[in-house]
């Protein structure tokens, strides 16, 4: 249980890369009376929040939302167009790539693992040659998806989805594309119709700045297409009976309807800000927070530089420290609570999140909130971080806009 007399003064720096911090505008969005999720009222409500989303997925098409989180996404989009026993590529890119593996395996599909030996894969992108050379190999056209993820949230690496596309096509390949944009969606950009994806699974406590507990799949015809000959079984993940209900602005079950609220103010804070800058805000405290890391010496996670992710940065650490202690003492010491290392990076590494409500000063509290946990934890940094990120950001972005 939550101990609510512990209330440290001042805010709680929540540095971790989802759930991101959510704005009060949301919060208190949430804490209007639920309404009849039948009645007249809420129809405009899910007319509008369908019709806000194929703004920011970038589609013409349908955009399915499920009250879960995002991994119930991840099932619905393999469950509606796959049959038992069939192959899928995958690329092991991290922990979030390892676990829609994991899925795939337990689904009773055939998933094959594309990646490096080891760790070494979780400091890259997906290879889109190889994904070419593969799929060219399959003369009989036995695999029936590529599912690849953009942003590894375990690693900070942002793939090339268009490369994917294009490595799909010059194989004359007919598998669907299936991407992961749990965490990219909303921070990077991304484009549904135009990157010829036919399945986006996403979710809402990233970039999309809500809690935990709404997931999407954004669809295509193709993938439309393929759900009406899927044989792995689906009840509550059926896109047909939500798609039917959602014409009128309604779902065949009780949606969320407080997230729904929260989700209607997040799209038109989204297209206030216009996406372009969203996406520009987010490369930009990237940047800053990486001449951080920079800066005291340390190695960060992601490496390759033009896939360096806008959405998180990993922070590895020197040989024998172990990250978890750090970010422990960090966190009781200053009120910050970054990102801890997961699956093959556990305890190696820890992560800065810089996704959703962010500004330049928050990303100043999480990298001052680094440093000093790093001194205290007898980590020897080069020279200052925080100094590093403050020129970057001084020297970079405009002014306010107000009225
Ligand atoms: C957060 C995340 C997930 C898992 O989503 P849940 O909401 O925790 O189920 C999957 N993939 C990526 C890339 C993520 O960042």
């Amino acid at each position: 249980m939550l101990n609510l007399n512990f209330h440290p003064a001042g805010r709680h720096f929540l540095g971790i890369p989802g759930p991101s911090p959510v704005p009060d505008r949301l919060l208190r969005a949430m804490s209007y009376p639920t309404i009849d999720h039948r009645g007249p009222e809420f129809g405009a409500l899910g007319r509008q929040v369908l019709q806000g989303l194929a703004a920011v997925f970038r589609t013409q098409h349908p955009v399915v939302v499920y009250p879960s989180s995002g991994t119930g996404a991840w099932e619905a989009a393999l469950v509606n167009t796959l049959s038992p026993g069939d192959q899928v590529l995958m690329y092991e890119t991290g922990h979030f790539a390892s676990l829609w593996h994991r899925m795939a395996l337990r689904l009773g599909l055939q998933p094959e693992f594309l990646g490096l030996p080891g760790a070494q894969g979780w400091r890259h992108g997906v290879d889109a040659g190889r994904i070419a050379d593969r799929l060219r190999a399959d003369t009989g056209h036995a695999i029936k998806a590529v599912c690849v993820v953009h942003n590894e949230t375990s690693t900070g690496v942002t793939s090339d989805i268009p490369a994917v596309r294009r490595a799909i096509d010059a194989a004359g390949h007919p598998a669907l594309l299936m991407v992961d944009t749990i965490s990219s969606l909303a921070c990077v950009d991304y484009r549904h119709d135009e990157w010829g994806v036919d399945v986006t699974v996403s979710g809402s406590q990233k970039g999309l700045m809500l809690p935990p507990g709404i997931s999407f799949n954004a669809l295509s015809p193709k993938a439309l297409a393929a759900s009406k000959s899927a044989r792995l079984p689906r009840s509550y993940w059926g896109w047909d009976e939500i798609l039917e209900s959602n014409k009128t602005g309604y779902w065949p079950y009780t949606p969320n309807t407080n997230l729904l609220y929260a989700l209607s103010e997040a799209l038109q804070m989204l297209q206030a800000e216009g996406l372009p800058n969203v996406f520009a805000r987010h490369a930009r405290l990237g940047e800053a927070c990486r001449a951080a890391v920079r800066a005291w010496g340390l190695e960060i996670q992601c490496a390759d530089p033009k896939l360096y992710s806008p959405v998180l940065t990993g922070v590895v650490m020197p040989e024998g420290v172990d990250a978890d202690r750090v970010r422990d003492l960090i966190w009781r010491r200053f009120n910050l609570s970054l990102g801890t290392g997961l699956g093959k990076v556990k305890g190696r590494m820890f992560r800065i999140g810089h996704l959703g409500d962010c500004n330049d000063l928050s990303l100043l509290a999480a990298v001052g909130g680094c440093e000093m946990g790093l001194k205290l934890a007898g980590v020897r940094v080069r020279e200052s971080g925080t100094a590093a990120a403050m020129e970057h950001l001084a020297a970079t972005g405009s002014e306010l806009r107000a009225g």
